[in-house]
């Protein structure tokens, strides 16, 4: 929404969010969980964007953005709620975890507290869920502000997060949205002059983000490390009753396990294999996270905590988009088996709960991961590549089950592992190749198999024409004789492809350009771009040919851009 000025004093509306306190309800009988915390306010805040969509969520409209203003202010830059007329605290909430491969011990809310939670209008879709996931959520969203000053888990940090860092997580946070990513959404962005001290001094501010829980691998890992065994069971039975009930109602009777050991073994296989889904879906974009410590894992497979986050530009697997990781450990390519590692991470958590006879099947858990993980890369990138994997369904032509029946039978038999082998190619393919790659598919998705010359556009991006010109000739054959079996036109092959390609994407530039008009490094502060970003970025996936020049490759000044932990 595009926000205008408004002033100090609207009329105080009641507000319209009906707060709660769910974590801390949760954890009474926890006090190790959570401690109550005072945000410190951010001086003459200014609203700086909104996203109705996030909004949505929680049941606000435009109309109650204006109308609530001042109230608004003081819950997401101030840091007051009130609940039944009674002001609640927010909370900060203690975990654990695992930094760039080594134990880093307690750590917890440093810069970010929980406001409390509000009814959810929500769907799956609005969390970047697909609507066939069978996802279960809560009818409540926890509201959490990123920035709001120091908390007992802040260490030596200032609980502060800067205007530069809190811009590229709204926008990155609702761009993946806008691509189908699983994500924690941002509602708002407030700033102000305080002062912040990084490299340099730079300015506070405050991002509002909404999520169906903000729990993380690390809480598991923070209860089991140091004995709160009860508090983790504790824990363990309200993630299941809330977001994945059906771990509870599964029947295990020829299992030979106790209830108590098979819902928590299904419920890790669940967060595993959510987990592995959420990192195919990162690849196929190429995003990369940059920080993938355990403590940035989402328990429900949402992208949380976006710091030295990046999109690919030229495709380059062994890409690090965090300046500050020297050993590459999170690079584009590292990602799956960070992810794996993780998981054997939360494994041994769990395990601290299990009885001897049910910690064996934690395996299973972990090959779930994989096999997520393995199924959404081989869909997306077949799809990608306009390509239909094995076993997959297609929307058939023919409404006749007989046809449709031999057809499947042709891919499973032949098509298939061939395709998966073509997919391997593929990205050697494109990291010999070097192309943009998000410009590589979206331009692919519209190259005619029929005529050869017709691949110019995406040949000319490419840094070894032979490797191209050899896969060239080895795709239209495959592609041409899967769309003959499949009895596809054109167009439908194109759809498929347009629906996964996406044409824009958060580029570091792009981010980079809406900081510094936001900050006014070249005359008036002025958050126009912040909004039209926004808007850009909630249809990747459409032409929009009046952002064109959104969807270019950076220009030569970006080359060298960096992102560092330092936020
Ligand atoms: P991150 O790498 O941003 O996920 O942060 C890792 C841990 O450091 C978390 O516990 C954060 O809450 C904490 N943290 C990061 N930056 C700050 C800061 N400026 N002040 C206090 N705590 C911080
Ligand atoms: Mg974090």
């Amino acid at each position: 929404m595009k926000i205008e000025s408004h002033p100090a004093h609207v009329a105080a509306a009641t507000t319209p969010l009906n707060w709660k306190q769910g974590f801390a309800e949760d954890f009474a009988g926890f006090p190790v969980a959570y401690r109550r915390v005072e945000a410190e306010a951010l001086h003459e805040p200014r609203l700086l964007c909104w996203s109705d969509e996030a909004a949505a969520c929680i049941g606000l409209n435009n109309s109650d953005v204006e109308r609530h203003a001042h109230d608004f202010e003081s819950c997401f830059a101030q840091g007051q709620v009130e609940y039944l007329g009674q002001s609640l605290a927010p909370i900060a909430s203690a975990y654990a975890g695992h930094q760039f491969g080594v134990w880093a011990g307690q750590l917890g809310d440093g810069r970010a507290m929980l406001l409390g939670d509000l009814p959810s209008q929500a769907s799956a879709l609005d969390w970047g869920f697909d609507a066939l996931d069978s996802i279960e959520l809560s009818d409540r969203i926890e509201v959490q502000l990123k920035g709001s000053g120091q908390t007992p888990y802040s260490r030596m940090g200032d609980g502060r997060a800067v205007l530069r860092s809190s811009i590229r997580e709204f926008l990155g946070s609702e761009a993946m949205i806008g691509l189908g990513i699983p994500s924690t959404r941002a509602l708002c962005l407030y700033a102000s002059d305080d002062p912040v001290f990084r490299e340099t001094t730079e300015t506070a501010a405050i991002v509002t983000r909404l999520a169906p829980s903000f729990l993380r691998f690390g809480h598991i890992e923070f209860f089991a490390h140091f004995h709160h065994h009860d508090a983790l069971n504790h824990l363990l039975r309200k993630l299941a009753q809330k977001h994945y009930p059906a771990v509870l109602s599964a029947c295990h009777e020829a299992s030979g396990l106790s209830d108590d050991d098979f819902y928590k073994l299904a419920l890790f296989k669940s967060i595993a294999s959510r987990s592995g889904d959420l990192i195919a879906r990162w690849q196929s974009v190429g995003f990369c996270h940059g920080v993938m410590n355990t403590d940035n894992m989402s328990l429900m497979g949402l992208t949380i905590d976006y710091g030295p986050f990046g999109f690919l530009d030229q495709y380059d697997e062994d890409h690090v988009c965090n300046h500050s990781d020297h050993q590459g450990r999170y690079s584009y390519n590292n990602q799956a088996a960070v992810g794996a590692w993780n998981c054997k991470a939360l494994a041994l958590a769990f395990r601290t709960v299990l009885s001897e006879e049910a910690a064996p099947y934690l395996a299973e858990g972990l090959q779930a991961y994989r096999s997520a993980y393995e199924t959404r890369w081989q869909e997306r990138f077949a799809a990608k590549f306009g390509l239909m994997p094995a076993g997959l369904k297609t929307q058939h032509k023919s409404d006749d089950p007989q046809t449709a029946q031999s057809d499947e039978q042709d891919l499973d038999d032949d098509a298939g592992p061939s395709i998966h082998h073509f997919l391997e190619q593929s990205m050697e393919m494109l990291q010999r190749c070097k192309p943009d790659f998000t410009l590589f598919f979206r331009r692919l998705s519209k190259t005619s198999l029929q005529a050869p010359q017709e691949c110019s556009e995406i040949r000319d991006m490419v840094l070894d024409l032979a490797s191209f010109d050899a896969w060239w000739d080895a795709y239209r054959d495959i592609a041409q004789r899967q769309m003959s079996r499949l009895r596809w036109d054109p167009g439908q092959r194109q759809a498929m492809m347009l629906a996964v390609n996406p044409k824009y994407i958060l580029r570091n530039h792009l981010a980079e350009l809406a900081i510094r008009r936001a900050r006014g490094d070249h005359g008036q502060p002025d958050y126009d771009e912040i909004e039209r970003l926004l808007h850009v970025l909630r249809k990747p996936y459409d032409e929009q040919p009046e952002f064109e020049s959104y969807a270019a490759e950076p220009p030569q000044w970006a080359k060298g851009l960096s992102v560092s932990c330092s936020s």
